[in-house]
């Protein structure tokens, strides 16, 4: 079966223009007065310190994900850089949709925990998968994506000055949520070992992940399978995990959205199964990612019910609940799925191996221009090793790393979007990423096309 039919990739001025609809006419009474427009502030006068904005915001400068997507468009680039999908949203979740916006409830707001179709449907879900009956109204929480859950799970435990840690590279809103919190990060890096060409391969260095806890440790976060680097955990990696930090005795984040995406024989544990884990494990989950539609933006985070109630506080101020038409739509997604699991109509069969066959196309094209991919274990996303390349890219040195000039000059030059990966890293490790470029294989055929037909034209030599 096949989950993808042909599709126009979004244009930026589909995102920036007016869409060709007709709204109804908003009657005058509902209009709002001019006069209750906010006065325009003038941020140089006397009040000028009132609208500065907060201290613990004022590094953030504009988001990664802001950069190099407006780079992509503005060069109207082939985008295998961000992860998001651009094929076509598969009939059964159309119809879940339909079905969910003719139900006068589904339009109201929904519990704030979580819709109750959807928690019961993920505990059902998920309870055989980890051995135990997850309570479906206090051991899960629903959110607007699985950013919001990471936002809350990091802004319920973490108090300024204390410490967690996390391994590098890594998913950057991790770092933005415990600068909100006040918190610090403590950074190990993945170390290639052997055959760095394979995600398997890097690997944490005990000594060194040992070595960062402290008194104040309070947290590790884990992603598995990895953002960037495409790698899994796999069991002993994440006994030994789970083994320093019950002896550590602290909590474990472990972001698990690209759990369906899983290549070759690679199996995707979870930690929050291993004996003892459950009571100190918060595991985060995104239906953008398990259903390939990003837009929608739900997510989820299960665990012990006196972590997830303390997720409920934070978020309960925040968005107090995720849309409820969508979290209907989300579970009876799961429901049909479930109608036709292990069959060939299975979307969680169809999507690892489609993938896995972009991955390879992707990887073969880089190979074949003497490119190293890092192959993944699964996951959206490879890491490509630039070094071998003698790429002259002077005209687009921005004084930031190779990697981050390598990009600009390929989207610019080439027209192919790609993320650097030393932007996954801290300062002081950046080093350590600045030699690959990350591309997602999350794309459609014609992007996949597009961007293989684009890299096999690039030689060694190719300059600005
Ligand atoms: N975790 C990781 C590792 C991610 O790559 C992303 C990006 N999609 C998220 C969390 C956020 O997921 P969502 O789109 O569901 O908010
Ligand atoms: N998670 C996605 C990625 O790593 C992007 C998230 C975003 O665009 N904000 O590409």
């Amino acid at each position: 079966m096949s989950h993808q039919s042909p599709v126009e990739p979004m244009q930026e001025s589909q995102v920036t223009s007016q869409s060709p609809v007709t709204y109804h006419k908003v009657s005058d009474q509902f209009k709002v007065p001019h006069s209750s427009e906010p006065p325009a502030v003038n941020m140089m006068t006397d009040n000028g310190n009132k609208f500065k904005v907060a201290n613990r915001v004022s590094t953030f400068g504009t988001n990664l994900w802001a950069e190099f997507s407006s780079l992509a468009n503005e060069h109207k680039a082939t985008n295998i850089g961000q992860g998001f999908p651009d094929f076509p949203v598969p009939e059964f979740l159309q119809e879940e949709v339909r079905k969910a916006v003719a139900k006068p409830s589904a339009n109201w707001y929904t519990r704030a925990q979580g819709h109750p179709r959807l928690v019961k449907v993920l505990s059902e879900e998920f309870s055989p998968m980890i051995g135990r009956e997850i309570d479906p109204m206090s051991e899960i929480i629903t959110t607007v994506g699985a950013y919001e859950s990471i936002f809350c799970t990091i802004n319920a435990f973490v108090d300024s000055g204390d410490e967690v840690i996390i391994i590098e590279p890594h998913f950057d809103c991790y770092k933005d949520d415990m600068i909100i919190s006040g918190g610090k990060l403590v950074r190990v890096p993945l170390r290639p070992q052997g055959d760095g060409s394979l995600a398997k391969n890097w690997v944490l260095d005990p000594t060194e992940f040992e070595g960062a806890f402290t008194s104040r440790t309070k947290a590790v976060i884990l992603t598995t399978p990895h953002n960037p680097v495409g790698k899994m955990f796999t069991q002993k990696e994440l006994e030994y995990v789970a083994s320093v930090c019950k002896r550590k005795d602290v909590l474990v984040i472990s972001d698990e959205v690209y759990e369906r995406v899983t290549f070759d024989d690679n199996k995707h544990v979870r930690i929050c199964s291993l004996p003892g884990m459950w009571d100190r494990t918060i595991t985060v989950g995104s239906a953008g990612k398990t259903f390939s539609v990003t837009g929608w933006k739900i997510g989820w985070a299960f665990g012990a019910s006196h972590l997830i109630t303390q997720l409920n506080h934070v978020a309960s101020c925040s968005t107090f609940s995720a849309p409820t038409i969508l979290q209907e739509a989300v579970a009876g997604a799961f429901e049909y799925e479930r109608t036709v699991k292990d069959s060939d109509e299975s979307y969680f069969k169809w999507l690892p191996a489609k993938l896995q066959d972009n991955c390879k196309k992707l990887a073969d094209a880089f190979s074949s221009i003497g490119m190293t991919p890092v192959w993944p274990d699964g996951g959206y996303f490879m890491l490509v090793d630039t070094s071998p390349m003698h790429w002259d890219f002077s005209a687009d040195n921005t004084g930031r790393e190779h990697d981050v000039d390598c990009v600009k000059w390929l989207t610019r030059e080439f027209k192919l979007a790609t993320i650097p990966t030393s932007v996954f890293y801290c300062d002081d490790h950046k080093d350590l990423g600045s030699q690959y470029i990350r591309v997602c294989c999350a794309k459609s055929d014609a992007t996949i096309d597009a961007a293989c037909a684009i890299v096999r034209g690039l030689s060694k030599k190719s300059h600005c």
